[in-house]
């Protein structure tokens, strides 16, 4: 076997203004090294203070993104698996609140002996143990490791002198400092500005960090003199200097940074010959589709945090993965549930060829989302349920079976006479909030003869959860006869995991969240087969 290559180390921080895409484009850069051969690892410190963004609003953060292994993390993680395709575990999401509770627990021991804890040694040493915990292991040759947040922060700073440490720990041709800026338009004249990033890597270098490389997004065309002056006043190589323009296709930025030679740049600094040839026949396939003229469909996404829409992040994208593999355009009406309660929105709503409920927590919006299943189940309007879309739409079959409208879950009424959906048992003594939930993933054993057995194909499939409510298995045989199935249930026989109506050309609920496994490559099943049914009801396909 060969020796194991000294860890290379690419860090990524951003300037200027958040949410620019510093996510995408790691996942990118992530993306064209595996596809050089190399064996990546990848990371993202959070400087918040929450230990992980499980206990965190929507509207604070954008999606929780679950792990297999049931770490609750940030949005990028999604990123990045979607883009490298490789399962992240719980090292690759550090935050603040992690780190500190970790010092401040070791304090408590005695660990530390008489000693005074300061951010400089002792929280920057945590940092860098967490790095080093994903760097050391046996199949990992670069580690790239992203900062949220922007430089300037009063928050990032441990994490960033950090960084700069680590560039004597791991040796000065074993670190890589990519900076990632925005430049403004100014409408006025029509230019771009500078600037802002020139001044942000100011910053940044009094930290003590320069950057290798700047990567410079926009949302125009970015002129070569532009790229000189930056090189020029930021003192970076122009080959350096990366143009990153928006596309409307997010899957498009690899090859764009693979065109402007991003990882030939940053080998050629580790001293590294590329393993292998990258093969983009997949990806440029991708982004063929996606341009190619389609049939439209309509969506409509019935959910309560809609005005924020990095809050469906993965359950978009994997809409978008399932209408690139079925020649679909899919048009998505981002209806709040609250406003169909007040009988509004039903437009949106109606003239849709296909209704998907997400998950959600609290009782907000609820009625709305059962109204929203009453619709899918009366009209034959495919319909697919993510974990509490599923448990909704139980709760609608039932008030119709039952005749009462007092069903409910007793998530939203503690006292209902018949609580369909119910706190898990080993639920039922848990009292702190943060990383409680039935979270990751569990097997899950398909029946024979249902609609996701078609679409999956498989005996048993392995999906990832986050929940605490569960269907109540007393209304099982009842629900049976009525018309439902339970077509997935966990291998002990205890937790419906799927519910589809018999009657119905696709009205499916899944307990667990599909949308987390979905990948651009490989769309996942159950968000095809709702397409594909979708496309039927638009009579497309
Ligand atoms: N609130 C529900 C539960 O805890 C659904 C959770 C979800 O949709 N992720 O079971």
């Amino acid at each position: 076997m060969d020796p194991k290559l000294e860890t290379k180390y690419i860090f990524i921080t951003g300037g200027v203004v958040s949410s620019v895409g510093k996510g995408v484009t790691a996942a990118a850069i992530g993306l064209l090294l595996k596809e050089r051969g190399f064996k990546i690892a990848v990371q993202k410190l959070d400087p918040y203070l929450n230990v992980d963004p499980g206990t965190m609003s929507p509207y604070q953060h954008g999606e929780v993104y679950v792990l297999d292994d049931g770490t609750e993390t940030d949005l990028d993680l999604g990123h990045y698996e979607r883009f490298i395709d490789i399962s992240l575990n719980r090292l690759c999401n550090v935050t603040t609140g992690q780190v500190y509770s970790q010092v401040i627990e070791k304090e408590r021991r005695g660990d530390f002996l008489g000693g005074t804890i300061q951010v400089i040694p002792h929280i920057t040493n945590e940092i860098k143990r967490h790095i080093g915990l994903l760097a050391k292991r046996k199949d990992v040759d670069i580690v790239l490791v992203e900062v949220g947040g922007t430089v300037g922060d009063i928050e990032s700073l441990p994490f960033l002198e950090a960084l700069r440490q680590m560039r004597s720990d791991a040796g000065l041709n074993n670190s890589f400092y990519i900076h990632v800026t925005w430049l403004p338009h100014i409408g006025a004249t029509g230019e771009l500005k500078t600037k802002p990033t020139q001044h942000s890597v100011r910053e940044l270098r009094s930290i003590g960090i320069s950057p290798n490389m700047i990567i410079a997004r926009s949302d125009y065309e970015i002129s070569e003199e532009m790229r000189e002056k930056i090189a020029l006043f930021c003192d970076v190589d122009l080959r350096a200097v990366v143009p990153l323009v928006t596309t409307p296709i997010m899957y498009e930025v690899p090859l764009l940074l693979e065109e402007v030679d991003v990882a030939d740049i940053i080998l050629d600094h580790f001293g590294l010959q590329t393993r292998q040839k990258p093969n983009w026949r997949n990806w440029k396939g991708l982004v063929k589709k996606s341009k190619k003229d389609k049939p439209t469909v309509k969506v409509a996404l019935v959910g309560k945090y809609i005005e924020l829409r990095d809050a469906y992040m993965s359950v978009r994208e994997a809409i978008r993965h399932a209408g690139l593999e079925l020649g679909l355009e899919v048009e998505i009406s981002w209806v709040h549930s609250a406003t169909l309660e007040k009988k509004k929105s039903w437009q949106e709503v109606e003239e849709a060829d296909g209704i998907l409920v997400p998950g959600g927590f609290g009782v907000r919006g609820i009625e709305g989302k059962i109204l929203a299943a009453k619709h899918a189940r009366k009209n034959l309007v495919p319909y697919l349920g993510l974990c509490l879309g599923m448990q909704l739409m139980v709760v609608d079959f039932c008030r119709e079976i039952f005749e009462n409208d007092e069903v409910n879950s007793t998530e939203f009424d503690p006292s209902t006479d018949h609580p369909v959906i119910d706190l898990m048992p080993d639920q039922r003594d848990i009292t702190d909030k943060g990383a409680t939930m039935r979270l990751g993933l569990y097997p899950c054993e398909i029946q024979p003869n249902s609609k996701v057995a078609k679409a999956y194909a498989k005996k048993i499939v392995f999906e990832r959860h986050r929940h605490r409510f569960e269907f109540n298995n007393a209304y099982r045989e009842k629900l049976e006869k009525e018309g439902m199935a339970f077509s997935g249930i966990s291998p002990d026989g205890l937790l419906v995991e799927i519910a589809e109506l018999k009657d119905h050309p696709f009205m499916v609920g899944t307990q667990f969240h599909p949308e987390f496994l979905s990948r651009p490559t490989r769309p996942h099943p159950l968000f095809v087969a709702f397409l594909r049914a979708v496309g039927k009801r638009a009579e497309i396909l």
